[in-house]
C-alpha cells in the first residue's frame, strides 16, 4: 500500500520547483561547454549568464559578483579557506551555531578560532563578539568574521545588522552564509557590508549540486579551486550549465511561490494546534524574530527518535535539527550553543515549511502528532 506522504522538511531540501525543472530540462538540450567560443558553447554561456543575472537580481547583488559553486558548502569553504590565505587573515571568529560546513573551514584554516556563544533565543551574542573585535584591535590582528544569515535548526534570524556596523568600518572582513536567508530576506549584497556570502539553490526549490559565493572589493581575489580558469580565475571546473539555469529559474519563481503559499501563518498555525495537544510544548527560539516558516520545538520526554519514527510510519517528514548525511539522529550543536540541556535537545523536532506548503500538510501533521504524543502518553502513564 503506498500512503501520500508529507514534506515538511523544506530547510533539508525544498521541492524542486516547476520553474526549475523546466529551465533544466531546457539547458540539457544543449550540448557543449561554456568556456566554448562555437555557437553550441555561446548557447551553454548565455543560459549562465541568464541565470547569474536571476541569482543577483535576488541577492541584492552586481552580476559580475555571482560565482557558482558546487554547492554552498563549497561556497563556505572557499569564503572561510581561500578568504583566510587570499585576504592574509590572522584568525577566525565565528559563532557556535553555524552549519558545520563552516565550523570545520574555520578549523582547517589552521588559524586560531574564537567561537561566539548564541544566546537563549538562538541570537549571536554581539557583545562577544565585538569583545573578540576589540580584542585582536588591540595587537593589530585582522580577523574574518563569519556568521549566518537565518538559522537552519531555528530559523532564527540573526541580528546581522549589529554586526555589520562592527566590521564594516574595521580593516577586518565579514563573511555571511545566507543560504537559509535566501529569498525570504532582502540580503542587498551589494548596498551592505558583507564582503562574502554564501548561497544554495536547493533551499529555493533548485536544483541539488549547485551554489554560489557572492564576492565584492578586496574579497573578489579569494579562490580555493583554480582549475581551467572559469567563473573570470574565481571557481575552476566545467559549469553545470543545466544546474545554473535550475538555479536561476528558481531564483526568479521561489519568492513569489514562498509568499503565496504562507509558511508563516502556517507556522503559526502548527505550532497552536502542538500546543493544544501539548501544553507543555518548548520551541526553541521563540522569543527570537524568526524567518516565519520553521518551527523547532519539543515535547519534554519525547526523545526525537521515536517522534521522527512515529511520524514518518504516518508519511510525516519532519527532521531532527540539520540533516546529517550519516541519516543518524544526533545531539544539535546549535540547541546546545543556546544552552538548551541535553536531555530536553534530544527531544528536539524541526518543522520547515516551503512554497508548496498546504494547510492540508499542517493538518496532516498535527493529526500525527497528536497520534505519537498520545500514544507516548498513554504508554508513560499520563493524559494526553
Ligand atoms: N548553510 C546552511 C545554513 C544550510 O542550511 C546548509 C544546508 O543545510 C548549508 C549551508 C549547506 O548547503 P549545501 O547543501 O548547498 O552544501
Amino acid at each position: 500500500m503506498t500512503q501520500a506522504a508529507t514534506y515538511l522538511d523544506h530547510n533539508a531540501s525544498a521541492p524542486l520547483l516547476p520553474e526549475a525543472k523546466a529551465a533544466m530540462l531546457a539547458a540539457f538540450e544543449l550540448t557543449g561547454n561554456p568556456s566554448s567560443v562555437h555557437r553550441h558553447g555561446r548557447l551553454l554561456r548565455n543560459a549562465v549568464d541568464t541565470a547569474r543575472r536571476q541569482v543577483a537580481r535576488l541577492a541584492g547583488a552586481e552580476h559580475d559578483q555571482v560565482v557558482f559553486t558546487g554547492s554552498a558548502t563549497e561556497a563556505i569553504t572557499q569564503a572561510i579557506v581561500g578568504g583566510a590565505d587570499a585576504l592574509r587573515i590572522d584568525g577566525i571568529v565565528i559563532s557556535a551555531g553555524e552549519h558545520v560546513a563552516a565550523l570545520k573551514a574555520a578549523e582547517l584554516t589552521g588559524l586560531p578560532v574564537t567561537r561566539v556563544d548564541l544566546d537563549g533565543d538562538g541570537r549571536i551574542r554581539v557583545d562577544q563578539l565585538a569583545a573578540a573585535i576589540g580584542s585582536a584591535d588591540m595587537v593589530g590582528l585582522r580577523l574574518l568574521v563569519c556568521v549566518h544569515l537565518v538559522n537552519n535548526e531555528t530559523g532564527v534570524v540573526q541580528p546581522v545588522e549589529d554586526i555589520e556596523r562592527l566590521v564594516g568600518p574595521s580593516p577586518h572582513y565579514l563573511f555571511v552564509d545566507a543560504v537559509q536567508g535566501f529569498g525570504k530576506l532582502d540580503l542587498a549584497f551589494a548596498a551592505r557590508a558583507p564582503d562574502m556570502m554564501a548561497l544554495s539553490a536547493h533551499k529555493i526549490g533548485g536544483p541539488a549540486g549547485v551554489g554560489a559565493l557572492l564576492l565584492k572589493g578586496h574579497a573578489d581575489q579569494v579562490r580555493l579551486i583554480p582549475g581551467g580558469g572559469q567563473e573570470q580565475g574565481r571557481r575552476g571546473g566545467t559549469e553545470p550549465a543545466a544546474l545554473i539555469a535550475g538555479f536561476g529559474a528558481a531564483a526568479d519563481s521561489f519568492p513569489g511561490r514562498f509568499e503565496k503559499a504562507g509558511a508563516a501563518a502556517l507556522i503559526e498555525r502548527a505550532e497552536a494546534g502542538m500546543r493544544a495537544v501539548a501544553p507543555d510544548l518548548v520551541v526553541f527560539g521563540a522569543a527570537a524574530r524568526r524567518v516565519g516558516s520553521v518551527s523547532n520545538f519539543a515535547v519534554p520526554g519525547l526523545k526525537n527518535s521515536v517522534a521522527m519514527m512515529g511520524l514518518d510510519l504516518l508519511g510525516l517528514s519532519v527532521s531532527a535539527g540539520s540533516a546529517c548525511s550519516s541519516g543518524k539522529v544526533g545531539p544539535s550543536h546549535v540547541l546546545a550553543a543556546m544552552g538548551v540541556a541535553p536531555e530536553l535537545g534530544e527531544c528536539a523536532l524541526r518543522l520547515s515549511l516551503g512554497w508548496s506548503s498546504t494547510a492540508d500538510d499542517v493538518a496532516a501533521f498535527l493529526s500525527g502528532f497528536g497520534e505519537v504524543v498520545g500514544r507516548h502518553r498513554s504508554r508513560h502513564g499520563r493524559a494526553a
